[in-house]
């Protein structure tokens, strides 16, 4: 092995010697979320973490910065076979997946790391709520910046608004991971495979339009990040916590995905851009939208 002719930013292959390197260039930690779950037939059941740790992988390879294995479980699955649920979806219980996280963060804050950027292809409702929570308080907690988010949030405004094995999750694993995807296999499915869109609206290529923009600006926020000075780090916990505070909020007042479905609608499709822009202030406007003012009836 010649240490000089490759470089890996997957922390778990790297030599110490690499590890030096890469955390001396960009002292930044990615950690991808996900779990094993039921994704039809058509897709591989790891898809969450494997989606989640390729794009993570691929932006640090733009940005430098050095990847965590990626987290195998969390909130919620489906009631589907080869599906691993660690916790409940639809309940406020959680007492192994904030506590790993926090943990996780302070360990990355003892070894010397700058930013952290806890990315879950996961997502149910509860599951976005303790990540994006967990980033809010441990940035805090630690003067460092954390960002917890799906990755979908960062697509939006290119057309990607979060599904469970639909278009979106499929063309996105066709493109980062082509040998885990098995088209044809939809057919047998009585779910997903039901009326052909999923099918015939997926393609690599578009799940490569997907990628490409998250791990743009995932990129840029890992570069960013460990620059952001205390008054940038105090109006990214507003935002943040102002878009956990409508959903929380809205989960009470009317269902679930209250404020994480609204998201899907300009203006909240613009939160990649401003994130990256780092217009804190006008997430934190729009989050109290999230829910004021109008009642989602449908389910
Ligand atoms: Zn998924």
């Amino acid at each position: 092995m010649d240490l000089k002719t490759r470089e890996t930013i997957q922390w778990e292959r790297m030599l110490p010697e690499e590890f030096r390197a890469a955390f001396n260039r960009l002292p930044v930690v990615y950690l991808p979320l996900g779990t094993v779950e039921w994704h039809g037939e058509h897709n591989a059941l790891g898809l969450d973490s494997l989606k989640a740790h390729a794009l993570c992988v691929t932006a640090a390879r733009q940005s430098g910065g050095i990847v965590h294995p990626p987290l195998y479980g969390g909130m919620g699955g489906l009631h589907k076979p080869a599906t691993i649920r660690m916790e409940p979806e639809d309940t406020w219980d959680n007492h192994l997946l904030r506590p790993w996280l926090e943990k996780f963060c302070g360990e990355c804050h003892r070894l010397g790391f700058k930013a952290i950027i806890m990315l879950t292809g996961h997502y149910g409702h509860n599951q976005q709520i303790v990540v994006r929570e967990v980033g809010a308080r441990m940035t805090e907690r630690l003067q460092s910046p954390v960002l917890g988010t799906p990755e979908y949030w960062l697509a939006l405004d290119v057309g990607y608004l979060g599904d469970h094995a639909g278009i979106g999750e499929t063309s996105l694993l066709w493109h980062l991971e082509p040998d885990l995807v098995a088209i044809e296999r939809i057919k047998n499915d009585p779910d997903y495979g039901k009326d052909g869109h999923i099918e015939a609206g997926s393609s690599p290529e578009l799940g490569k339009k997907y990628a490409d923009t998250i791990t743009d600006r995932l990129a840029k926020l890992a570069q960013a990040m460990p620059t952001w000075d205390f008054a940038t780090r105090s109006a990214f916990v507003r935002a943040e916590r102002a878009l956990v505070s409508a959903q929380v909020r809205g989960w009470r007042t009317d269902q679930p995905w209250a404020a994480w479905r609204k998201l899907r609608t300009p203006p909240f499709t613009d939160y990649g851009r401003l994130l990256v822009a780092e217009r804190f202030d006008e997430i934190e406007a729009f989050a109290e939208k999230l829910v004021d003012g109008e009642i989602e009836t449908s389910s």
